[in-house]
């Protein structure tokens, strides 16, 4: 038994995390590494000392990410029971990728389970099936990011093919589980018409009338980038309008998808 993993944060009052309030549990690790990750602290498994500013001599490391138990994880869920119980929200895990910690996800939910807590995975979808299949029963909402469904460019972007992210996706959908489709809207890259009619099709394609999330571009990772030291490729990027935020849901409507924009 694994009763412990990695995690970079715990965000209290989540409102876009899933229905209601919610409490966001970042596991650290993801097996992608997108270009515009909002969760740049998230990429790496293990714990990093980090010089967040070389010109400063001296200057204290900042260490992110910390060992915790499952116990003291619930402790902090603990505190926002009474927020649950009247909004209807409960625990979202996210990231970097929480089934990248099957173990330790496995056993968070169970204790979820036992106290009667909502749970939301947001997750890329990237991981072996068993760990989705050992899940059943366990997650109450699955929020799943498709990307790019090109798998040349999906694995130009993300550093991963999406044929796993899409089997995966098939069984969930086959296998009942509430799923809610999420598109980062990333200039030129994912929000682009082909790619946003490929994704409507394939959501189209499968069982339980499946929602989709637009999450329009913004630029809160920028200055994360700048921080940790790591290549920033959104500089030349801009913020979308509510226009064409409205006019890239489209290809959704037209199926009778829903759809909405933002979390
Ligand atoms: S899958 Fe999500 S957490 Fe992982 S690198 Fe991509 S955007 Fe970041």
């Amino acid at each position: 038994m694994i009763a412990s993993g990695i995690i970079f944060d715990i965000k209290h009052f989540a409102l876009h995390d899933g229905p209601g309030i919610r409490t966001t549990v970042f596991f650290k690790g993801c097996p992608l590494n997108c270009g515009w990750c909002h969760n740049p602290e998230g990429y790496r498994p293990e714990i990093e000392k980090l010089k967040i500013n070389r010109r400063i001599q001296n200057f204290e490391p900042e260490v992110v990410g910390r060992m915790v138990t499952v116990a003291e994880i619930m402790t902090e869920v603990g505190k926002d029971r009474i927020f649950y119980d009247e909004s209807g929200g409960g625990i979202t895990i996210s990231g970097g990728e929480p089934l990248a910690q099957p173990e330790f996800l496995f056993e968070l939910l169970i204790a979820c389970r036992q106290e009667n807590i909502s749970t939301v995975i947001d997750t890329s979808g990237f991981t072996k099936l068993e760990n989705f299949q050992r899940l059943a029963g366990l997650v109450d909402l699955y929020l799943y990011d498709l990307k790019i469904m090109d798998d040349n460019l999906h694995q130009r972007h993300t550093g991963v093919s999406n044929t796993q992210i899409l089997n995966n996706l098939t069984w969930l959908a086959k296998n009942g589980e509430q799923l809610q489709i999420r598109v980062p809207l990333i200039p030129g890259i994912t929000a682009t018409k082909d790619n946003l009619t490929a994704i409507a099709a394939h959501v189209k394609s499968l069982d339980g009338g499946i929602g989709v999330a637009l999450l329009p571009f913004n630029l809160l990772a920028r200055d994360k980038f700048h921080k940790f030291n790591l290549p920033n490729k959104l500089t030349k990027m801009r913020t979308q309008s509510p226009e064409t935020i409205e006019r890239m849901g489209e290809p959704f409507r037209s199926l009778g998808i829903p759809v909405t924009s933002g979390g």
